[in-house]
């Protein structure tokens, strides 16, 4: 029985949850031996499509176990510490269970690479704080570097099956998303990678079916699901999902992602640092000031630029003029911040690499000024997709 037709039939948890292992049973015992790719944000859905394969893993004998698991989380490098801690600390349990058990799981963590990271965009080149019209952010720190793996995967085994924890009563956005997929196939092409099949067994699922679920069953991979749930309850709400295209990143720094980055300036109010800060950990109030002091910055016009980091100045069609990015001395004064706020929290928010990375790119823009550039008329960018 499909999972559509479990829904059909009678609308009980166990009846799906039954033919959802079913599902997965079957797909990971398909003739062919495109490995597998479990999109894992730490959050409660992919939690438990992680769970569920892992039981199936172990319910069959060794002999059968061979396809490749690959558990893939991100870290942007700017991840809410409690969430890249339980992301850490989860993968390396998973990782010494499956070792344990000899279940052919691979754990891998990826990063956005350290010149496309946020400090050295944002200090570096010195672009405004990501807002709603210009969110340099997701692609650059999440969908890139998941997305290279999955291409690393895909051009080696010549396909991957990616399994995705989204959900479509999740919301919305997320259900006009998931219904691209509809095409009553079990396996989808992925919209943007080539060699990709997307595979979402927990798609009917409700919240409550998972919440139920994490909280009745231990994880296979030792220890409980309490943690992650105490996590939410301090969070206050949902989390920022796996972006592997364009198309899932409206959900990113949306008030529905509360466990997006900590310096998220897209959200109007970072309501998962508020939320561990209303939970007692006072500690994080010094983050949650420093990225509201990143957003009262943002349109200070003293602070921007004229001209766009190619010489050029911006005037919409509407005439509107367009600063650039935030000054040398606005980005100067936000490394100073950033690093007394490290010394303030005990904590490390910047690595040694994208500070000189960061120093690099301001020579660079030093030795460069002062060199006349000319533009024409023509040249004058007049392109309201760079409006900010
Ligand atoms: S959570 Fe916010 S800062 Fe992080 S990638 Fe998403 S939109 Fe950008």
């Amino acid at each position: 029985m499909s999972v559509a037709e479990a829904l059909v039939v009678e609308d009980e948890g166990a009846a799906l949850f039954r033919a959802i292992r079913a599902e997965l049973l079957d797909e990971y015992r398909q003739d062919h031996d495109w490995p597998w790719i479990i999109g894992y944000s730490g959050g409660k859905d992919s939690t438990l499509v992680t769970h569920l394969v892992i039981e199936m893993l172990l319910s069959i004998p060794p002999s059968q176990r061979s396809r490749p698991v690959h558990i893939v989380a991100n870290d942007t490098l700017v991840e809410s510490p409690l969430v890249v801690q339980h992301i850490v600390e989860s993968m390396e349990e998973i990782g010494n269970a499956a070792n344990a058990f000899g279940l052919p799981i691979v754990t891998k963590i990826t990063r956005p690479s350290p010149d496309q990271s946020f400090w050295v965009n944002l200090i570096g080149r010195g672009y405004p704080s990501p807002n709603r019209s210009f969110r340099w952010c997701t692609d650059r720190m999440k969908i890139l570097p998941t997305s290279r793996y999955i291409k690393s995967q895909a051009d080696e085994a010549g396909q991957v099956v990616l399994l995705l924890g989204v959900r479509r009563s999740e919301s919305a956005t997320r259900a006009a998303s998931v219904g691209r997929y509809d095409n009553g196939e079990r396996l989808n092409k992925h919209n943007d990678l080539v060699g990709c099949m997307v595979f979402r067994p927990i798609v009917e699922l409700h919240t409550d079916d998972v919440w139920e679920f994490l909280a009745l069953n231990e994880p296979p991979w030792g220890g409980s699901h309490l943690k992650l749930i105490g996590l939410y309850r301090s969070a206050s709400g949902g989390e920022c999902p796996v972006v592997t295209s364009k198309d899932d990143a409206p959900s990113c720094g949306t008030t529905s992602s509360r466990f997006g980055c900590w310096t998220c300036t897209v959200v109007e109010k970072d309501r998962s640092l508020e939320g561990f800060v209303e939970s007692g950990y006072s500690e994080f109030t010094p983050l949650l000031d420093f990225r509201d002091w990143l957003v009262s910055i943002r349109n200070e016009k003293e602070r921007r630029q004229a001209r766009r980091r190619d010489g050029r100045i911006t005037i919409t069609n509407g005439g509107t003029f367009v600063p650039g990015p935030f000054t040398l001395q606005t980005r100067a004064e936000i490394l100073e911040k950033l690093r007394r706020l490290e010394h303030a929290t005990g904590q490390s928010l910047i690595t040694e690499e994208e500070i000189d990375l960061i120093h690099q790119i301001w020579s660079g823009e030093i030795a460069d000024h002062g060199k006349a550039k000319t533009f024409s008329v023509r040249e004058i960018v007049k392109d309201r997709k760079h409006a900010t």
